[in-house]
């Protein structure tokens, strides 16, 4: 024991913050504020218009990735990138101008983009303000304009920047532009980016996701509580909040204050589960630390998606297998969704100071794609592999794989292969049409170090994924007194475009029908568990939903009894 006169030593930190240096150049940013803000000068941008609108119409197939692609070539041979809604502006300019003749099919591929919303829900991304994260991991890059671990010009970013990182504008904005192109906006997932979300001070924290339902709900409210409350029954209902953060930081204080901000889906930085790898590149971070996040995120009703960065220094192609494949060996990790992260080699960081004196070796396009397909292998049917590369802009990466289209090559290989992957967001429905009545419901089972957890899923004749609910039955006690004891309900997905919440067209509305289904064997299911209540993690927007179930509110989750 210390008293006033022995003297206490000193701990080391766990973490020290380090300087942070690099941005976007004031020429970049006025350049965005040209294509974003100011009206489009069709005098001066038609021939690249008119390039980017030939290119459009010779598609002979279009989704969001042709529009990338599309963007992507044309900014390459020199031309401005332009987004689709000023694409849309310009189209209908020359239009007027009589300059291209209306085409109804132009129109179409210029105003929707289906697939951002065929999970149901518009998804809006907001940046947290520029911070720096307590870790110092040799390959994440330092833009000092930036939170931790992001560039300002990825996508996204840098409407981040120009909006002064402001959550209300950055919602706003966002909405606006989506209904300008045709989405329905009124159920909304709100993902926070930005580097370690439970390294900001609380009382940012607090105030950034009181903003974002603030611009939800169209007015101001004082409290969470109040904003939550509001956004009951407001234009844009929040159907999820997602935040990212380590895992060494998740503690069940912690899981009780992101429940309390009204956060659903927390992304795991875990990145690797190799000790080895971790401390070479200064994780300062283990499996350990992983294990007890998931439980506790877990036992709280989260859905978890977890980061995976192959190719980190010290790692092999080999040992980056043995490392995927304890994702699901390990009972205490299990991922519901994951996104795979091949590592990028940037200049000015510690990991490229290792490529220069030769410690280390990006991998070559044959041996990453060698490797996501046998990963893509083994995910299993409960997980979604939402990503198999970030969207680093190709001029940032000082070595190694740039093709865009990675996913697609996997894709394709495995296809060749006879072995297409199982994995949710391959076999999400997508634009097909779902006949109720053929649907069959499956149930599959796995055990973690906290529960059995229970998929269950709608699935059409040709294998698609119509719905799926995730039931967890835990073995042991929750971080939350709430839901000690209850069975939980961690996610029910229903896959149709997002309809505005008023549609009553009979097929969607029959599908609607779908989540019912699922919940009612949900309940049979924790029934036959030996439970005798039922939870539900509900966002603020999907309460008259489960209300309309029976569900009752409680303080943080709704329930009912089975
Ligand atoms: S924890 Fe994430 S944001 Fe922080 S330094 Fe590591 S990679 Fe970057």
């Amino acid at each position: 024991m210390s008293d006033a006169t022995t003297p206490r030593k000193r701990r080391k930190p766990k973490y020290e913050f380090t300087a942070r240096a690099k941005g976007t150049s004031p020429e970049q940013q006025a350049e965005w504020r040209d294509r974003h803000a100011a009206p489009l000068d069709i005098t001066l941008h038609r021939d690249s218009l008119l390039a980017y609108l030939e290119a459009i119409r010779v598609e002979p197939r279009f989704d969001s990735d042709t529009f990338t692609r599309v963007s992507r070539r044309l900014t390459r041979s020199g031309h401005p990138h332009f987004s689709k809604d000023v694409l849309r502006r310009g189209y209908l300019a020359l239009v007027d101008d009589g300059a291209l003749a209306a085409d109804e099919e132009m129109l179409r591929r210029l105003t929707i983009n289906p697939v951002r919303t065929l999970s149901g829900v518009a998804p809006v991304t907001v940046l947290t303000k520029p911070f720096g994260c307590p870790a110092q991991c040799i390959f994440c890059p330092d833009d000092v304009q930036m939170p931790k671990s992001y560039l300002s010009n990825e996508p996204g970013a840098m409407r981040a920047l120009m909006l002064d990182f402001d959550p209300f504008r950055q919602v706003d904005e966002r909405i606006r532009a989506m209904a300008r192109i045709g989405h329905a906006v009124d159920k909304v997932e709100l993902l926070i980016l930005g580097g370690t979300w439970s390294a900001y001070r609380p009382d940012y924290q607090e105030w950034f996701v009181r903003r974002l339902f603030d611009a939800m709900n169209g007015v101001d409210s004082e409290t969470i509580e109040e904003a939550h409350r509001r956004n009951e029954q407001a234009a844009h209902r929040n159907t999820g909040l997602v935040i990212e953060t380590r895992p060494d930081h998740i503690t069940p204080d912690e899981v009780r204050r992101l429940r309390w901000l009204g956060v659903t889906r927390v992304q795991l930085g875990v990145q690797t589960l190799d000790d080895r790898v971790s401390a070479l590149n200064k994780r300062g971070e283990t499996a350990a630390d992983v294990r007890r996040a998931m439980r506790l995120l877990r036992g709280a009703g989260m859905k978890i998606a977890v980061h995976w960065m192959p190719n980190l220094l010290g790692a092999t192609p080999e040992s980056d297998r043995a490392d995927f494949r304890r994702f699901w060996d390990d009972p205490a990790i299990r991922p519901d969704e994951m996104k795979i992260y091949p590592t990028g080699l940037l200049r000015g960081t510690e990991l490229y100071e290792h490529y220069e004196r030769g410690e280390y070796h990006p991998y070559t396009e044959a041996e990453l794609t060698d490797l996501l397909v046998d990963c893509k292998r083994l995910v299993p049917d409960y997980c979604r592999l939402n990503r198999v590369m970030r969207d680093i802009p190709a001029p940032e990466i000082a070595a190694g794989v740039t093709t865009s289209n990675l996913r697609q090559i996997v894709q394709n290989k495995l296809a060749q292969a006879g072995t297409p992957c199982r994995c949710i967001r391959c076999r999400e429905v997508k634009r097909e049409s779902v006949d109720p009545g053929a649907l069959d419901w499956r149930v599959l089972e796995y055990d973690t170090d906290h529960s059995r957890e229970v998929f269950l899923s709608a699935v059409t004749p040709n294998d698609k994924l119509a719905g799926f609910l995730r039931l967890s039955l835990p073995t042991g006690p929750a971080p939350i007194a709430e839901i000690d004891g209850q069975a939980i309900i961690r996610q029910v997905q229903v896959y149709g475009p997002a309809l505005a919440l008023a549609d009553e067209s009979e097929g969607r509305a029959q599908h609607q029908g779908s989540g019912r289904r699922l919940i009612e064997i949900a309940r049979q299911r924790a029934r036959a568990g030996g439970f005798t209540r039922l939870a539900v993690i509900s966002a603020v927007g999907t309460r008259a939903y489960y209300r309309r179930l029976g569900f009752e509110p409680g303080e943080w989750y709704m329930s009912s009894l089975l």
